[in-house]
């Protein structure tokens, strides 16, 4: 098995994992009903996406 020879430092530790920070999800207005979408997804509000209806809303919910 593979083993280490050194230690990984604090500085180098930290420098890794400098990539490892959360981004905010990124929203954007729906074109058909104004509810916050995310960019590239259908709408969860009307089903909506690209100006038609790509999933049926229940009139129930
Ligand atoms: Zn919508």
């Amino acid at each position: 098995m593979a083993v280490p020879k050194k230690r990984t430092s604090s500085s180098r530790r930290n420098m890794r994992r400098s990539h490892h920070a959360l981004k905010p999800v990124s929203v954007a207005d729906c074109p058909n009903c104004g509810e916050l979408k995310r960019p590239h997804h259908v709408c969860t509000a009307c089903g909506h996406y690209d100006g038609r209806e790509v999933v049926a809303q229940s009139p129930a919910a």
